[in-house]
């Protein structure tokens, strides 16, 4: 199957299921307009995060990457009344385009954005978060998860973006210190104590690539 026929069943998922709405697409086309990088999750992507926050009854949830804040305001969204999601980006210009954004689509009340390297701002931040979505620099996962599991309370779910990067993850001489901070991390995910995890592999608009999920069964001391 072609990437042309994966885009195809994606658009179709995303106008017989997903539904994005104005305020949604208008983040699209101002990250566009702006030249962020059209690296945000998929429309489907970001409904199913919007869905697990609301399996789960998240309310308060952590983001660490943020680009324009598509994947935030699909996770704002699943919030209740005084729910709340902290997110964090690096690049003062993404962050810029994001507080646009978020004052667009009426949820700035929601959502507090911290800018700069996410390693800077995780020391700063109170726990316990109920979900925490890691889709920044993938070489520093492994540190994420440190945060996240300090972050966390039992029950809180793990959600890691980019696992599978066209396959390359599976290459244990990659030079890419993405794809080797990705190994690491799974490596890590899977071999704690603390975690019960999987990851899928997806394939649509956005190319092959997969997320991890895990669910915090105990914390560390
Ligand atoms: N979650 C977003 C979405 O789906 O709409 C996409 C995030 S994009 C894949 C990754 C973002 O992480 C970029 O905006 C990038 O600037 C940011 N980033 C990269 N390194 C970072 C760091 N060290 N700390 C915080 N953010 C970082």
């Amino acid at each position: 199957m072609s990437d042309h026929m994966w885009r195809a069943v994606d658009d179709y998922f995303t106008e017989t299921l997903v539904k994005p709405d104005a305020v949604l697409q208008g983040v699209l086309a101002r990250n566009a307009e702006a030249g962020l990088p059209p690296i945000d999750v998929a429309a489907n992507q970001g409904k199913l995060l919007y869905l697990l926050a609301r399996m789960m009854n998240a309310s308060r949830i952590l983001e660490i990457g943020t680009l324009g804040g598509y994947s935030t305001l699909w996770l704002a969204r699943a919030l209740p009344e005084n729910g709340r999601i902290v997110t964090l980006e690096f690049s003062p210009q993404h962050a810029q385009v994001a507080r646009a954004n978020f004052a667009e689509a009426g949820v700035a009340d929601k959502i507090e954005l911290l800018v700069g390297p996410a390693l800077e701002s995780l020391p700063q931040l109170q726990g316990p978060f109920d979900m925490i979505f890691i889709d920044a620099d993938k070489r520093n996962n492994p540190h994420y998860l440190r945060w996240a599991l300090k972050l966390a309370r039992v029950g809180s779910v793990i959600i890691g973006d980019n696992v599978v990067r066209s396959g390359r993850i599976v290459d244990s001489q990659s030079t890419d210190e993405n794809v080797q901070g990705l190994r690491h991390y799974l490596r890590d995910v899977g071999d704690s104590p603390h975690l019960t995890a999987t990851a899928l592999q997806t394939v649509g608009s956005k190319g092959w690539d997969g997320l991890q999920l895990a669910i915090v069964e105990s914390l560390p001391d």
